[in-house]
């Protein structure tokens, strides 16, 4: 887990034009912190210990803004959960279909602008891979 201190956070919310609340900062710093790309349910379930005030409305409206916003990325790699990621450049995910855990892969690759039709412009990719991680593999 990587320790994010506080002035990051409301620097990146700043940046965006969003009021540094509480809730709001600690939603961003848990995703900042955890890279695991957790779904609402393991974010909320993880602060409503710390703040007993949050709802889960709270952060599903959070979590929204954030998106519009370009602060974090909605990952629905899954097909039945969706994915948060407060990392929002440009890399590669893993499902392991075991364990539904979700990989970054900091892979370098270009947009594919030659890839589009003429005319077309391109603003973002997601490249997802499936397989089993090496945890489940080693069970
Ligand atoms: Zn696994
Ligand atoms: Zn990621």
């Amino acid at each position: 887990m990587e320790v994010i201190t506080k002035e990051t956070v409301v620097n990146k919310l700043e940046e965006k034009g969003i009021r540094p609340s509480v809730q709001r900062m600690a939603i961003l710093r848990y995703l900042l912190e955890h890279r695991t790309h957790p779904s609402i349910d393991e974010i909320y379930n993880q602060l409503s210990e710390q703040i007993p005030t949050l709802s889960l409305t709270t952060v599903y409206n959070t979590l929204e803004q954030f998106c519009e916003k370009g602060l974090i990325k909605a990952i629905s790699i899954d097909g039945k959960v969706i994915h948060y990621d407060g990392y929002t450049h440009v890399h590669a995910h893993f499902l392991c279909t075991k364990c539904r855990k979700v990989f970054d892969i900091d892979q370098n690759f270009e947009i594919p602008q030659a890839a589009v039709p003429e005319g077309f412009t391109v603003s973002n990719t997601e490249v997802y891979y499936t397989g089993t991680c090496k945890d489940c593999l080693t069970k």
